[in-house]
């Protein structure tokens, strides 16, 4: 197997296009993400998360929008992400259905959708109180988001590439990474196939530069 033969990096490389330096590197702003991310002095957390929770579907809906035309039936027969995850759709009943990526992500746009106007879950008027398991649900959101960027990183980066869109998806990957992490909202088993994008490995240079 010539595989063996190549440096580790380059063979990481090669199945993972997205971790290239080059592209990895590039960022649509030089804010601070810590700034950005932390809770404002004097704000309430749960609202801190609800507007949080708004804007990062607000901004991934539009992407992976943007990018529906390459995501079909027959491109992406199964809602994948790096190292070969394959997401299943929970259904009301509990089951676990086995769908393809546009179909897969229509379920959770629809789903976050459907959360973010119930005004018992997320209410919009002043001194409304978030209900009991608010932070779950919140996890769930993040969970389904954190999934959509990671489909498109793992099948769409060709595209993103082409069209110039990814400082526009490492930023936004960049943040919500660090969003869930500092407020405790992901798994760190569900981070864990995506760590090469949260800490891209140091010690491949050879094929980086
Ligand atoms: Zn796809």
């Amino acid at each position: 197997d010539h595989d063996l033969m190549k440096p580790k990096g380059s063979h990481r490389l090669r199945k993972c296009p997205y971790l290239q330096r080059q592209n990895a590197c590039q960022r649509i702003t030089d804010a601070n993400m810590f700034a950005l991310i932390s809770l404002p002095p004097g704000m309430d957390k749960a609202e801190w998360l609800a507007s949080n929770t708004v804007a990062f579907f607000n901004h991934i809906n539009l992407f992976s929008s943007a990018l529906s035309e390459f995501c079909t039936p027959s491109t992406c027969p199964t809602a994948c992400g790096p190292g070969n995850m394959v997401y299943f759709w929970t259904d009301d009943h509990g089951r676990k259905l086995k769908c393809s990526a546009p179909l897969y992500f229509d379920y959770a746009m629809s789903y976050i959708q459907e959360l973010l106007t119930d005004e018992d879950v997320f209410p919009t008027k002043a001194g409304a109180t978030f209900p009991t398991g608010f932070i779950f649900l919140v996890q769930k959101v993040f969970l389904l988001l954190l999934r959509t960027l990671a489909h498109i990183y793992w099948s769409h980066y060709s595209e993103v590439l082409a069209l110039d869109m990814h400082p526009h998806l490492n930023t936004l990957f960049s943040h919500l990474t660090l969003f869930c992490q500092q407020h405790s909202l992901l798994e760190p088993e569900d981070m864990k196939p995506l760590q090469d994008l949260i800490n891209p490995p140091q010690n491949t240079e050879e094929s980086f530069n």
